[in-house]
Parts: structure tokens; sequence; C-alpha cells
């Protein structure tokens, strides 16, 4: 008999993208992080907290961060729960609505490889749906899959598209199961599907401060849903797995919406210029609505090139499956990431001819 249960013997295990430690000295495009500090007033929190707060157990009901969501997004307190980080919603959600063969799981892909992997772990039959070549949402086809969780992340990663709220608001109207917005990358995007939860009980928002908040490392999330809802994933949630410093942070970062407002802009304005060059330099690259683009290597392979990128100190992510072969997804940095990363690739393609 093996030591795990057949499901987890039979699966893949998630490969999270290379983490060198901080003061590393790489250009990091690789996972989607924000290249600029959190908020000031974060940090300021941060610096100020004493022994207490490490010495207590941390609120279980993560009050301070639902009002701060609660203030910044005009919803009412018992519409949001609190997560270490929406990796940990996202398992919450699958591991109380997803089982087996009666209660499956939906995605259209390519997109975010732990759904797959949650869906594995619980077990449940996944059904995944192929975007066609446009990225229009497959919306029949998962209505006809009536999973028990269907899942979008809206922006998508790694196609950087977003599914248009109208879409959504078709597919949360036709599904019984629960439609799980994946909005990580929300604060890149022009548009948001915050409305539908107010107007469909079957919607779960799912939030991060890990991106337009530049606080990866703090594992901060939320999730926005109808009261009902939200209370059955307090059920499944455990009481401590969101620490005290990062809601004392996170809560800090959540009230000073103007600094994060400022640097998205900022990279959203870094974004199109980098795109911008990268297709002068031959590569086909998408628009996106993310932190991060898609990119096809004009000669040679993505593979060989993510490897001469990392011998120079740049980390992008390289991806290689259906529906997505030999691309690279380069997270925006700041403009002089960006820039040298340009320089190194206009290099390395002018010695390829
Ligand atoms: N959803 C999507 C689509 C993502 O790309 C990521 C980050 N890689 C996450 C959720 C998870 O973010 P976090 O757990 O840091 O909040």
């Amino acid at each position: 008999m093996g030591y795990f249960r057949p499901a987890i013997e039979a699966m893949t295990g998630y490969v999270p993208g290379e983490q060198p430690p901080p003061g590393t000295p790489v250009i990091k495009l690789n996972t989607n992080e924000n290249p600029y500090p959190p908020s000031p007033q974060a940090m300021a929190v941060l610096h100020s907290l004493d022994s207490e707060w490490l010495r207590r157990y941390p609120d279980p009901y993560g009050r301070e961060v639902r009002q701060a969501v609660s203030q910044g997004l005009q919803v009412p307190e018992d519409w949001v729960i609190v997560t270490n980080g929406s990796d940990d919603l996202l398992n919450i959600l699958i591991r109380a609505c997803a089982e087996g063969h009666s209660r499956p799981v939906a995605y259209p892909t390519p997109t975010y490889v732990l759904y797959r992997t949650l869906a594995a772990l619980q077990p449940a039959q996944v059904i995944e749906i192929p975007y066609p070549e446009n990225y229009r949402l497959p919306l029949d086809e998962l209505v006809a899959a009536q999973a028990a969780v269907t899942l979008i992340a809206s922006p998508n990663s790694p196609s950087g598209h977003s599914v248009p709220v109208v879409d959504l608001g078709r597919l949360a109207q036709r599904l019984s199961g629960i439609l799980a917005i994946d909005e990580a990358y929300v604060d890149f995007a022009d548009t948001s599907a915050l409305e539908l939860v107010q107007q469909h009980a079957n919607v779960l928002l799912l939030r991060t401060l890990s991106k337009g908040y530049g606080l990866a490392g703090l594992r901060l999330g939320f999730g926005l849903a109808q009261p009902e809802l939200i209370a059955g994933l307090f059920k499944v949630k455990d009481s401590y797995t969101v620490d005290a410093v990062a809601m004392a942070v996170g809560a800090a970062a959540l009230r000073d919406q103007a600094y994060k407002d400022q640097r998205a802009k900022q990279i959203k304005a870094s974004r199109t210029r980098l795109i911008r060059e990268l297709r002068r330099l031959g590569f086909t690259v998408p628009d996106s609505q993310g932190n991060f683009v898609l990119a096809t290597v004009p000669m040679g392979s993505a593979q060989a090139l993510t490897q001469a990128l990392k011998q120079r100190g740049i980390l992008v992510r390289y991806f290689n499956q259906p529906g997505l072969d030999d691309k690279l997804r380069i997270t925006i940095g700041t403009e002089a990431q960006n820039q040298q990363l340009l320089e190194i690739l206009q290099a390395l393609l002018a010695n390829a001819h």
C-alpha cells in the first residue's frame, strides 16, 4: 500500500516559478509580482507592530481587512472572506464544493494551472474546455458542463485577455453551481465583474493583494460573494491561516487605494511600451489586461531564450502546453528593468542571425 491516497499518488504536483531569496541580483519577471514596493502606509504599520501581534492568535474573521474591503469596494462586511492569498480561497472553494464525478470542476484552458492541481487533490472530475483562438468564452460548453464549480480567471493568465462582464453574467445566470471569477489581475484591467456579485447569488469574486498592491510575500487575499456563500466557505476555512501581521499590513494597503492605483497606472503605461518594443523586435504579443505579456519568439525556441535570459540574470516564465506551445510570459518590470530586458533580447536575437 502506498503512503498516499490514490489521487495523490497519481497526480503531478504543482511546480511554482523560481523564487530566489530577496537580495539576489536578478531581474525577476517570472511570477507576476509588482516591481514596486507596497504602500508606505502599509510599511509604516509593519514597522509599528509590537510583540503582542506575534504572541496572540490572529482574528479568525479578519475583521480589520473585511472593514477595509467593505469601505473600499462599497460592499457589506459579511460579503467578504479573508484568506491566505487567493490560492487559499481557491483551495477552500474546491474543498467545500467539488467531489468526484458528481460535483466536477470546469474551466476554460489555458489558464492558471493550480485549478487542475486542486481538483486532482480533492479529487474531483475536471472538465477542461479549450478557449478558441480568439479567446471568446466557450459559454455553451461551460453551461453544458454544469459543474459544481466553474472557474474563470479574468484577466486570464497567461493569455492576458479579460472576459467581457456580459459573458460572465450570462454564464452565472445559466449555471446552477458556483461561478468563481478569479480577479487576481483586476488592478491592471479596464473592467471588473464586481457588479455580478450583487446580481447573482452563485458568483464568488476572488481578489489578492499579491499583484496590484505589491504584497505577494505577505499572503493576503479575499473573496466577495453574497452572505450565504461566504458563510459556507467560512465553515471550511481554518481559523488561523491568515496571520495577524499580514492582516494589519494588508488592511493598511487596502486603505491606501490611491497608492495602488498610481502604481497600477505606471505598470499599465510600461506594459504598453513593452508590448510595442517587443513587437518591434519581431515577437508576436497579444494585448494584455494583466501585469504581464505572453510572447511568441520571432526565431529559435522560447525555451532556449528563457535559458539565455536566465544566464544573463533575467527570469521569465516558459510555457509549453496544449494551446500554448513554446511561449514566454514576461512580467512587467520597472522601466529600467524592461529596458534592460529589451536590450538583452535585441542582442540575443542579433547573435541568432
Ligand atoms: N489567480 C491567478 C490567475 C494567478 O495567476 C495567481 C498568482 N500566480 C493567483 C490566483 C494566486 O495569487 P495569490 O495566492 O498570491 O493571491
